[in-house]
């Protein structure tokens, strides 16, 4: 008996080659038939021709399996003709390190994000007034660092609650960041407003909500200016980097991916910070990555553990919200620092950033 069995398994492994080196021959003139229709600009992929050769293989098929069975196996060869006349290139995508192995830097005016130093965005969560951004630039500046952030669109969970000074915001933005010599960044939330917001901003925020909004998605990959591209609500990171991707496609490459926390059932924090975002996405693209530590945890208490861990994962940003009196913020109150936090904040990120350097 275990003779038979081994001879009937030789049998099957002779049959496997044979396959193997069939499947390959079928394959090699796929190949050539690609090169055939790409001279005559026509279609790979021919659902029509499919059809016909699924019914040649099936019309008189008597089994041992079921038809459903052979086409179902077919397909899968035909699946993988098609994939293999595709071009590498074609299958990996422009954001990723497999097109790229290079870092991308995004230059904002002359700071070089992504260049292998932490960068810092600060600011309130939305622009209220001139003196209360005005506040917040002078502790920015007075830290020796550039970039400033404030809402002037703000995506609301209530439609009664505060919804930004809109273009209004924008030019106080513009206004305090000129006088401080700093450089902005806000967030659009429609594609409509984007040309018009390219006059005021250093970097157009795409917010977690929008993130697959792909009409803003297009139209930021349409002008000249820093996209930094928040991941949204319950979004995976292949959708994260899809996003990305639909920047990248209409030719604008300066993209900052900023992981600001995903939805779970955890409720100890507003959203649960996912860290191990931050290297997977320095891995698998060659852009830059931040970490929004006010909006993944929602708590004053926790932005300074997660900076820090953002800065030891190899973070390369870091962003929080920082209001002369949040108290009185229009929103954000619970989790915005006062002056005073931020200053002890940012002096314990120094020791680390002196430790770095040393
Ligand atoms: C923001 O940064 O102002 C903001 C609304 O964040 P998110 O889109 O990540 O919720
Ligand atoms: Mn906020």
């Amino acid at each position: 008996m275990s003779k038979d069995l081994s001879e009937l398994r030789k049998q099957i492994d002779e049959i496997n080659m044979q396959m193997l080196e069939l499947i390959n021959e079928r394959g090699r003139i796929a190949q050539e038939i690609g090169k055939v229709k790409i001279s005559q600009g026509v279609n790979r992929y021919d659902p029509v021709r499919e059809r016909a050769m699924l019914n040649k293989i099936t019309e008189d098929y008597e089994g041992p399996y079921e038809v459903s069975t052979i086409q179902h196996i077919f397909k899968e060869i035909f699946k993988a003709a098609l994939e293999l006349q595709e071009d590498d290139h074609r299958k990996a995508l422009l954001v990723s390190r497999k097109k790229q192995p290079q870092d991308t830097i995004v230059n904002v005016k002359g700071e070089e994000v992504g260049n292998g130093r932490p960068h810092f965005v600060f600011g309130p969560c939305a622009v209220e007034s001139y003196e209360q951004v005005a506040e917040v630039a002078k502790a920015v500046k007075a830290k020796g660092l550039k970039l400033l952030r404030g809402g002037a669109f703000k995506p609301r969970t209530s439609p009664y609650d505060f919804q930004g000074l809109g273009i209004e915001g924008l030019k106080i933005l513009k206004q305090v960041a000129d006088e401080f010599d700093l450089a902005t960044i806000s967030e659009i939330v429609t594609p409509n407003d984007i040309e018009k917001a390219v006059e005021y901003i250093d970097v157009i925020q795409i917010g977690a909500r929008n993130m697959q909004n792909f009409e803003l998605l297009k139209a930021a990959g349409q002008v000249n200016k820093p996209v930094l591209l928040k991941r949204g609500l319950a979004a995976t990171i292949d959708e994260f980097i899809n996003a990305a991707e639909y920047i990248m496609a209409q030719g604008n490459g300066q993209i900052i991916l900023c992981e600001r926390g995903i939805r779970t059932y955890e409720k100890a924090t507003r959203n649960t910070l996912d860290i191990s975002a931050v290297p997977i996405l320095k891995q698998e693209t060659h852009l830059p990555v931040f970490v929004d530590v006010t909006h993944s945890t929602g708590r004053r208490d926790l932005l300074l553990p997660t900076a820090k861990a953002a800065l030891a994962i190899g973070a390369d940003g870091v962003m929080a919200e920082v209001h002369p009196d949040p108290a009185v913020a229009l929103s954000d109150a619970a989790q915005q620092m006062d002056l005073n936090q931020f200053d002890a904040f940012y002096a314990e990120i120094e020791k680390i950033l002196q430790l770095q350097r040393a």
